[in-house]
């Protein structure tokens, strides 16, 4: 779901150019010793992710979200290693930010093959390990989408998009990552800073002496990322997401290595333009609960603000896009409305 307006600065020309025509962009050098490597995606929606490489002084190599688990990536990443005078035996470790396919994806092929210790989040491997064990049923899927209130003609569709959606990557990290902890990396100080909502363990990393903050899905340039995609949670997802991006204040001077898209400058306002999204989104569901208090799920959906269009949405954005209204009628509610006090 691209915006209309960019308000970040890019602070790659050449990764801008190649975002821009739809194209997978060169190795860039995001910082000393530090480089970002688009990852292939397949699929119509998003072109590539993007993995880091952070090259230790003892000359170990550590990845950050090494990308979906394909032949074609898996050369690039040797590829790359190449271009810095490494190999793939050069792989110390893999942190993934968080466990979509699309970052987590080459962790275990890279544990297997060349030894790589995997870290994510204690809280996104909890969320990983829920969810190998409590897989929903096709009985669980009917009921979610009774509950909100999918009309009949629709159901075959999103019926499909679920049974097609990725599975979530199976695994089992070495390391457990919480605040504050610094990744073993030789020479460099790269902290752990949790950044919930997107999914329920996402993680964001720093790196203070060179001014750079890798944020996978969290903040993204253009892209409004979507939340609570990381099985149940007991907090709520959107409540979670914009006080993780209140904790990225301290790094609005800093350039962000986003998982998609491109390098760029400008946290404070992207920040912001986040928040004020999610949050408006919240106000759109709030007035339309308080208007007419029995709206269903889908209701509600087809009468909010989509970038993409609501009538333009398919398959797996739908079922995407229900599960984040439901987030935010659950939010609405937690937070009160002037309703609420008459029992609504
Ligand atoms: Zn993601």
């Amino acid at each position: 779901m691209t915006g209309p307006v960019v308000t970040v600065q890019a602070t790659s020309a050449a990764m801008l150019a190649a975002w821009s025509s739809g194209r997978m962009p060169d190795v860039e050098l995001v910082c000393p010793d530090t480089w970002a490597v688009a990852m292939a995606i397949p699929g119509e929606h998003l072109t590539y992710s993007l993995a880091y490489l952070i090259r230790g002084a003892d000359g170990r190599v550590h990845v950050v979200d090494p990308g979906w688990d394909s032949e074609q990536n898996f050369a690039a990443l040797g590829d790359a290693l190449a271009l810095i005078d490494r190999s793939l035996r050069d792989v110390a470790t893999v942190t993934v930010t968080h466990f979509h396919s699309d970052h987590f994806g080459m962790a275990g092929r890279l544990n297997r093959e060349c030894g790589a210790e995997v870290a994510m989040s204690s809280r996104e491997q909890s969320a990983l390990s829920l969810m190998e064990a409590n897989r929903p049923s096709a009985e669980d899927d009917a009921r979610q989408l009774d509950g909100w209130g999918v009309p009949r003609n629709r159901r075959p569709e999103l019926e499909a998009a679920r049974s097609r959606g990725p599975a979530a990557p199976r695994g089992a990290a070495d390391r457990l990552l919480e605040e504050g902890d610094v990744l073993p990396i030789a020479g460099r100080q790269i902290q752990v800073v949790l950044t919930p909502g997107h999914t329920s363990g996402h993680l964001c990393l720093v790196d203070s002496d060179n001014h750079v903050i890798f944020t996978g899905d969290h903040v993204l340039p253009t892209i409004y990322s979507g939340l609570g995609l990381g099985g149940a949670t007991e907090t709520n997802p959107i409540a979670d997401y914009v006080a993780s991006l209140d904790c990225l204040a301290p790094y609005d001077q800093f350039v962000v290595g986003p998982g998609h898209e491109f390098l760029f400058s400008g946290l404070a306002a992207r920040r912001r333009e986040l928040a004020d999204h999610h949050l408006r989104r919240s106000s759109e569901v709030r007035k339309l609960l308080e208007a007419a208090p029995g709206l269903t799920t889908w209701e509600i959906a087809a009468r909010i603000t989509w970038t993409a269009g609501w009538e333009n949405l398919r398959g797996f954005y739908v079922l995407s896009a229900l599960a984040q209204i439901s987030s935010h009628v659950e939010y609405v509610r937690a937070s009160g409305s002037p309703q609420a006090s008459d029992g609504t």
